[in-house]
Parts: C-alpha cells; structure tokens; sequence
C-alpha cells in the first residue's frame, strides 16, 4: 500500500475526492474494498513483532482495515481532527465516544434537545452505571452555567438539534465546560462536517451518524469519533478494538464513496432548502418556519457565527395541526413519508408520532414539537419541483378544499 502524496492546503471538495486514498501495486483509480476478516503474517516473527507493536500490520478488522482506515483518513482530514475511528452506525460512535471516557461517579450534563436514541443514553443507560446525568435547555447559556457549578466530566449536546433546529453556543459552552473539568462532545449530524466545525469552536470530540449526509445515498448505516490522537488512542480505541463496534469494510468503501459527493450534495440541498424555507414561510397552512439561516429563527445571530450555511434540514408548523401536518405529509408526491433524513430523496417525518413519540407530551412541549411540526429533510430533486409538490400538497389540505368550495 502506498500513500499519495498530496499538496498542502486542499479545499474540502479536493479532500473528498483524494484524502487518504492508499493504492495497492495494482494502482487501482478507485479506492481498494479489503473485504477480509483477517490478515496473515509472513512469518510468526512478524507476527510477534506486530503484536508487540514494533512492526505495523492489519491484524483484524475489528482492530483495522485499510479499506476502513481510508474512511477515517479523509474524515478525518475533511474535519481538521488529528485523529478517527469509524463504527458501525451513529449510536455506536455516540455510545463509544461516552461510555469510553465515563465511569461511576462521573457527572454528564446535555443538551435537552437530542436524537432520540441519545437521549435514552444519557437518561436511561448512563445512570444505570451510576453515572449522574443532567439535561439542560441547550440555547439558555445561562442554564449551562448553573449546570456547571459543580464540576462535570462530559458534556453532549446537538447543534442543530433534532428536529426543531434549536442551536446551542458551542465556543461558550465548550468555555465554561472546560472551566467545570468536562470534555465537550458534538453529535454534528445536522450540520455536517461542511457546514460547521465544532473543534474550531472549542469541543473536543465529534460524533457523526454517517448514515446521514455522508452516505446520503440511503444505503449502509455508519457512524465515526473524530478527536486529538491521544484522546482517540489511549481513552476511545481501546473501547472500541475490545467492544467490537467495528465498521464493515464494505460499508465503509461505500462511505469513502459517498465523501466524494459530499460538498456537491450538501451544497444542493442546502441551497434547496433554503428555498423550501422560504416557500413555506410565505403560505398561510404554515404557522412558522425554523431554518438557521432565515432571519427569524430566534437564533440567527448565533446560526450566522457557527455554521457557514442553514443545513438542509427545515422545520415547520402546520397552523392546522396534526391533522393538517399528516394531510400535507400524505398529499405529497415527491417528498415521502420517512423517519430517516440526509439522504438524496426528500423525506419528511412527523416527529410527535414518531421519533418523539416516546419522550411524552410534557418533553415534546419543552422542546417546542407541536403536533403540527413536520420535519423536513431535503434531498437532491430540483427545488422547483420540490417547491411545486409542496404547493400541491398545501393546496390540497381539506380545510384548503373546504375554503374553496365556499
Ligand atoms: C441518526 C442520528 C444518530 C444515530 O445514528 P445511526 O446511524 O442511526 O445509529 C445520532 N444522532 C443524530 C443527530 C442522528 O440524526
């Protein structure tokens, strides 16, 4: 295997399509896929000399795979991390990332507004081990100073959240988590590793479902920890090798794959939904849009300092409810009906009955998911027939037919 040697200074485009290629002595032009479980030694002394740690060489892929290690590589390098490991899905990379540097005793303060799965982590698992664990309201900083006035060891939080597109400050709170002993860890899904930088901003660690934008083909689940070397060597690595969360190789050839396209797709269905956003502000069906790049989200300050575009993902509220909300949902033709989101087709969700379903009416109210709100995850169709979709389903709500007909 033999590393390409690349200029210094690459845009992130250029990144995607060269960083951490290694091609075999065949000089393959796409990356190689090692679908093997294992590796052999020349001899039993390189053998030996491996697992001393005096030679380098794959020794099974749920320690490594080159195929794998070409993901992390080019993530890594797109994210300016030191270092990555990739994982099966998003929620292992969550739960390595946390359970890796946690023990009993150990405090955890998060983000309120989190992905469903994490938030069963942090409220139901951590404590389990007896870990003490607090939630906040991610966008009142003022909240986090009272949660930071007994020391903590780990903070996590989402920015954008799931699904209402709250913002949290990540260079103040990472502040005063390091004043308080914590390391500070992003689940970055919502803004890609494109759109924002969280290790720039002060946090620690990243986390990121890469079943969502870097995939973003609706294909494999994946997941990946990006950190400083040392924390991704002696506190995440071990975790990991001995858990067995590995990423298959084949998923991951599928991943490098999907960074290729990464920028061009973010891009698009940024500059989509940007559009879609301001689309569904001007209809009268729509009570309210959040976006963090339209000048009425509450934190748009904030969204304009932190991230250098609104995502692709748009939140609303359907003045009629959740009838109104699943009447739209059901009349739309392009835009499916789904839980997922980052992926090439749109897909809408409604989280109160669905991915916020569990968490109860008293938590959604706290989080702002009104029965109305509809998740709107933007793919790579032509705005205008997105727009054009939306407007026939807005069209054909019944209250809109009923109106009409009078
Ligand atoms: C999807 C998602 C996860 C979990 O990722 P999986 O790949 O489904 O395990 C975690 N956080 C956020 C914000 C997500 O959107």
């Amino acid at each position: 295997m033999a590393n390409t040697t690349l200029p210094p200074n690459l845009r992130p485009a250029t990144l995607l399509v060269h960083g951490g290629t290694e091609r075999t002595p065949y000089g393959e032009t796409d990356e190689a896929l090692f679908l093997t479980s294992g590796f052999v030694y020349e001899s039993a002394e390189q053998a030996e000399a491996t697992f001393k740690g005096e030679v380098e060489h794959y020794q099974y892929s749920r320690f490594g795979n080159p195929t794998v290690a070409m993901f992390e590589k080019r993530l890594a390098l797109l994210e300016g991390a030191e270092a990555c490991l990739a994982t099966a899905t998003g929620m292992a990379a969550v739960h390595g990332a946390l359970l890796s540097h946690l023990k009993t005793g150990d405090r955890v303060v998060a983000s309120r507004a989190l992905f469903g799965s994490c938030h069963w982590i942090v409220s139901t698992l951590l404590p389990r081990y007896g870990i003490e664990t607090e939630f906040v309201d991610g966008h009142d900083l003022d909240a986090w100073k009272q949660a930071f006035a007994r020391p903590a060891t780990l903070v996590l939080l989402e920015s954008p959240s799931n699904p209402m597109l709250d913002l949290v400050d990540i260079q103040a709170v990472s502040a005063l988590a390091h004043e308080a002993g914590a390391i500070v860890v992003v689940d970055n899904v919502f803004a890609t590793p494109l759109l924002q930088k969280p290790l720039q901003l002060g946090a620690d660690v990243v986390v990121y479902s890469c079943t969502k934008h870097i995939d973003g083909q609706g294909r494999v689940l994946g997941g990946a920890v990006l950190g400083s070397q040392k924390w991704v060597t002696e506190v995440l690595q071990p975790f990991l090798r001995n858990t067995g969360p590995a990423l298959s190789p084949f998923n991951a050839w599928l991943l490098l794959k999907g960074l290729e396209t990464l920028s061009l797709r973010v891009d698009a269905a940024t500059r989509s939904a940007a559009a879609v956003a301001d689309f569904l502000a001007s209809r009268p069906e729509v009570a309210a849009v959040r976006y963090p790049f339209r000048a009425d989200h509450p934190q748009h300050e904030l969204a304009k300092r932190q991230m250098s575009a609104g995502g692709t993902l748009v939140a609303f509220e359907m003045a009629g409810g959740k009838e109104a909300a699943f009447a739209m949902m059901n009349a739309a033709r392009l835009v499916a009906v789904s839980n997922n989101l980052g992926d090439s087709k749109s897909l809408a969700t409604h989280p109160a009955t669905t991915t916020h379903m569990r968490i109860g009416a008293e938590e959604r109210a706290r989080l702002g998911i009104s029965d109305g709100a509809i998740r709107l995850s933007v793919g790579l169709e032509d705005a205008a027939d997105l727009i054009a979709d939306l407007e026939q389903a807005l069209g054909n709500l019944p209250q809109a037919r009923r109106s009409a007909a009078e």
